[in-house]
């Protein structure tokens, strides 16, 4: 199987009943490994992430992932998906060994012993071995999302998709779970959603960026930073200035900085000199195509 083509999504589109339409035309082909797409909210990627994962059917548009077609196949897609959705309910009254071995159990491993044994990998894997007799309802944020992911990894997933897993961890929680996502990034396809540019920067190598249900961009992080080179320009400006700039040039982020405010624009030329040529990063990629500058423009032609 090529690589390169794990998993097909080709032309999907969604309206919503009264007429929101969350994803237009959207096509994109994912690898083995972590895969990054990023938007801003409302973006459409929750219903791109629940169309992945049989929730809901697109108006338009194929899947496929692995040879399985996703929209009409979808028994056969489940037995190989894992799943954390945004928001999940847990049983808050159960201990977390008890309610992984539920799990288990409705994902049809019925062996007791292979149960527990998988079981309590899930939990080593996700540290949550210590907590193992705590009730849930008693967990902290990251533990919860890692215990989402010990739920969705007990089929021993291809394909496992995250839909916004870190809003809301303290920083300390956020790096724990990446780093756990990153660890099940090598054999399977791993499809992580978010509104932040450093989960994407700092665990995909590949990512598309996502805006009014359109893909704006897309290919390895690196690469889109590399595209961006010599068009970003940063002055620091006096808060008084702000509407002349924004007048005269293209901001795409602004930030303070010791009480002053760090301005960055897109230009392709010099725009003068207030202003400093700055080495892109991957923030600049994202201001730059949620605002219009870069983008489809920027597509693989092929696609
Ligand atoms: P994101 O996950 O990027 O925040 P969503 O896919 O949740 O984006 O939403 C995309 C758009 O579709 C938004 O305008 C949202 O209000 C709308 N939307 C999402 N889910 C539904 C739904 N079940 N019914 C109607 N509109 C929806």
């Amino acid at each position: 199987m090529n690589q390169d083509k794990i998993l097909s999504i080709r032309n999907i589109s969604k309206t919503y009943a009264h007429g929101v339409q969350a994803l237009h035309n959207i096509s994109l082909e994912l690898p083995m490994g972590m895969y990054g797409l990023l938007g801003p909210n409302g973006a459409g990627k929750s219903t791109l992430m629940r169309t992945l994962a049989t929730l809901q059917d697109p108006d338009e548009g194929e899947i496929s992932f692995m040879g399985i077609d996703v929209i009409n196949q979808k028994e056969e897609l489940r037995k190989t998906l894992g799943y954390l959705p945004q928001e999940f309910g847990l049983y808050a009254k159960a201990k977390a060994e008890d309610l992984l071995d539920y799990f288990a159990v409705l994902k049809g491993i019925t062996n007791k012993a292979k149960r527990k044994e998988l079981t309590e990998s899930l939990l080593k894997q996700t540290n949550l071995w210590e907590k193992r007799k705590h009730k849930v309802g008693g967990f902290s944020g990251g533990m919860k999302q890692r215990f989402g992911v010990a739920i969705a990894l007990l089929g021993n997933p291809k394909l496992l998709i995250v839909d916004e897993p870190t809003a809301g961890l303290d920083p300390a929680e956020r790096v724990r779970f990446l780093n756990l996502l990153s660890e099940l990034g090598e054999n399977s396809v791993v499809i992580l959603s978010t509104h932040i540019v450093e989960d994407v920067s700092e665990l995909c190598t590949k990512m598309a960026i996502i805006n009014e249900g359109e893909i704006l961009s897309e290919g390895e992080p690196i690469e889109l930073v590399n595209n961006l080179h010599g068009r970003i320009w940063r002055s620091i400006i006096q808060k008084n200035a702000f509407d002349t700039i924004t007048n005269q040039h293209s901001v795409i982020s602004t930030r303070l900085l010791s009480g002053k405010t760090v301005v960055h624009i897109y230009s392709e030329a010099n725009p003068g000199s207030n202003f400093e040529m700055v080495t892109p990063d991957l923030e600049d990629v994202y201001f730059s195509a949620i605002n219009g500058h870069i983008g489809k423009a920027s597509l693989n032609p092929a696609l």
